[in-house]
């Protein structure tokens, strides 16, 4: 039996609120355990389910710091792991290059970094991913991960544009970005998705189920979930703490 299941460590666009943290999510296959983005206080959720050097590779969907502020940390974290004889081998990081001030700081002994600029897709042990170029404020990618008939996708944050459709088409579990509403005033709508467009792409897409992810700090969740169920036929979930996913 191959399992494939999402943990979702953070969902904040931005960053941590009332004890939850920005963008984290772990994949886990019979094989291999994947980190997507590293935001704010999603280590720390992490220390919750294994330890952070337990990890075969992390994949970041682009470089703003509500998506890779823990990495530095955990960078220590394989320093100790390696002093302890826990882990020998650098952990395989997939990440844009742009913006470079931002990229050469994970250039250390503890991680072998791969550019998402210059590949399209890879395999980590058991898992075939997929990454396509998407619209944001800087360069940012939308990510796609098959075991078998299994398969996961990942908006990153991005706005709305029609190649998205069939990058996801047909996925088991869509996790899109739903950033923007008219009542919130956490984000200028400038690269993102409200849930009405995370909605029309998951109707469009034809996929079997959708969390939204990426929520803004202020307004209401309620509304950005009612307003993806207005376009979306399947089920609509809201990421939340620490929720599991068979996918
Ligand atoms: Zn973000
Ligand atoms: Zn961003």
């Amino acid at each position: 039996m191959m399992v494939l299941s999402l943990d979702i460590l953070g969902f904040y666009g931005g960053f941590p609120v009332e004890g939850s943290a920005a963008s984290g999510y772990l994949l886990t296959s019979d094989q291999a355990k994947v980190l997507i983005d590293c935001g704010s206080g999603s280590l720390l959720k992490l220390s919750h389910l294994q330890a952070l050097h337990d990890l075969d590779a992390v994949i970041i969907s682009h470089l703003h710091n509500d998506h890779v502020a823990d990495l530095l940390t955990l960078d220590h974290a394989l320093i100790v792991a390696k002093r302890r004889g826990l882990r020998q081998h650098p952990l395989s990081l997939y990440l844009p290059e742009q913006p470079h001030t931002i990229y050469q700081r994970f250039e250390t002994e503890q991680f072998q970094l791969h550019s998402l600029s210059s590949i399209n897709s890879f395999n980590i042990l058991d898992l075939q991913m997929s990454v396509m170029s998407v619209r944001h404020t800087i360069p940012a990618y939308a990510i796609k991960i098959s075991q078998g008939n299994k398969q996961w996708a990942y908006t990153g944050d991005t706005a709305y544009f029609p190649e998205l459709i069939s990058f996801v088409q047909g996925t088991d579990l869509l996790l899109s970005e739903a950033t923007v509403s008219a009542e919130s005033k956490h984000s200028s709508g400038r690269g993102h998705m409200s849930g009405q467009e995370a909605g029309e792409l998951a109707q469009a897409a034809k996929v079997k189920r959708l969390v939204l992810t990426h929520l803004p700090s202020d307004g209401s969740h309620q509304a950005i979930k009612k307003a993806a169920q207005n376009m979306f036929q399947g089920p609509v979930h809201l990421a939340s703490e620490q929720s599991h996913w068979q996918i």
